[in-house]
């Protein structure tokens, strides 16, 4: 079954046997100060098809963007702990070119044998990568026989590593981003019922596109975070200083009533943790959300809340969860979001989380083994479940 990448070809339709292959990764992981790793899930996570490809005898280039060094060298983006700590994990020597084009790589590319991995520098440290060039896009195209994807996270850019090397070389999907897409498109497409969307975070307008495309689809949408307000700000209630998105407030009502209409259960918080101002360390209280005084913000989903949604979750066979449920980044608003986490992980459902704060939450909750596909894609994954197209993805060869 192939339905998130329809009729483009993935890994396992080309030919990689013997080939120089060029996998764009997605390599953009936190590094600190000391240029330490401190999360290297995201490499980890293509190592299927890379292995893949190293088991076939291909020659192995990989390429990447790291941070936003904007199209000139910074050490500070260097892939070269990445390559590092991939020389760790195949345990297996590791090229690491410090140029994204140019003659060193090409020498580096004409001495590599079957199964040798290469990683280029930093895509962006070059202007080309962001432009979408075509000379910077064919360079690359140069040094390889078969192009792939395997880097949702940057699937919704049109830059020279995701949408140009395709024009000029046959270009498939990894393993990676064929599941990343399986998941958060397919699932939406045809979800086994009741289909619950755990919906988070700052913004309303960050989620907008999801909640229009989901409200024919499911059965029940939970809202929290600071999203929740502006829909509580909308059906009349003060919420004090809590985050609410003025120009918002008449289109929350308007998706409330459209969801309505399709018999979708909504749920909101109806006790919340506040506080005078978003630190360790600050006074908190647990109030109703009809009780939030002037002064005083909503940052944490209250117990109550938990219970009730995590009912909600009870029953699902499909849940998805984008967006945290309140600023779980400091331990005194954390309790709902590990809260929801637990609640997911325990459901006996198809559960599939996106979005880079929600896929740290549920790893800080202690609960990511129990959940059944975590997306590394963050922004790209929103727009996927958002049901667009993504350039990455369109530019991908068609099968015949
Ligand atoms: P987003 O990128 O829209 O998913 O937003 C994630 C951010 O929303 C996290 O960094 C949270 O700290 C923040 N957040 C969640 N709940 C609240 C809230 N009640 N008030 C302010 N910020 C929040």
């Amino acid at each position: 079954m192939n339905i998130g990448l329809l009729n483009k070809l993935t890994v396992e339709d080309v030919n990689v046997k013997g080939k120089r292959v060029f996998i764009r990764v997605d390599f953009n992981v936190p590094i600190d100060e000391n240029l330490m790793i401190n999360d290297d899930r995201r490499i980890r996570s293509s190592l299927p098809t890379i292995n893949y490809c190293m088991d076939e005898g291909a020659k192995v280039i990989l390429a990447s963007h790291l941070g936003r060094p904007k199209g000139k060298p910074d050490q500070r983006y260097s892939l070269a702990p990445v390559a590092k700590r991939l020389q760790r994990l195949l345990n297996k020597e590791v090229l690491f070119v410090p140029e994204c084009v140019g003659p060193e790589v090409q020498k580096a590319g004409e001495k590599m044998r079957a199964g040798d991995v290469m990683v280029l520098e930093n895509m962006r440290f070059d202007p080309g990568e962001e432009a979408n060039d075509e000379g910077f896009a064919k360079a690359l195209a140069g040094l390889a026989d078969v192009y792939l994807n395997d880097a949702l996270g940057a699937a919704h850019r049109n830059h020279a590593s995701v949408v140009g090397i395709p024009k000029f070389i046959p270009a498939a999907a990894g393993f990676l981003l064929k599941k990343e897409v399986e998941y958060l498109r397919g699932t939406v497409s045809d979800p086994v019922r009741p289909f619950v969307a755990i919906l988070g975070g700052a913004k309303v307008s960050g989620k907008i596109g999801v909640l229009e495309n989901f409200q024919d689809k499911v059965d029940k949408v939970i809202v929290g975070g600071g999203m929740a307000f502006t829909f509580i700000k909308a059906m009349g209630f003060e919420v004090g200083d809590s985050l609410v998105e003025t120009d918002m407030l008449g289109l929350a009502e308007r998706i409330r009533d459209n969801l309505k209409k399709y018999g979708v259960k909504f749920y909101l918080p109806v006790d919340c943790v506040i506080a005078q101002s978003i630190e360790p360390g600050a006074e908190t209280k647990i109030v109703t959300t009809q009780e939030i005084p002037k002064g005083w913000r909503a940052l944490d989903i209250g117990p109550a809340s938990c219970r009730l949604f995590a009912e909600a979750i009870q029953n699902a066979k499909t849940v998805i969860w984008n967006g945290p449920m309140g600023v779980f980044e400091i331990d005194a608003f954390s309790r709902g979001t590990f809260a929801i986490a637990r609640a997911v992980a325990d459901a006996y459902a198809l559960t599939v989380v996106g979005g880079g704060d929600t896929d740290l939450a549920v790893h800080r909750a202690g609960v990511s083994d129990s959940i059944s596909f975590i997306s590394t894609g963050g922004g790209a994954s929103l727009q996927l479940l958002e049901g667009k197209e993504l350039p990455g993805i369109s530019a991908l060869s068609d099968k015949k």
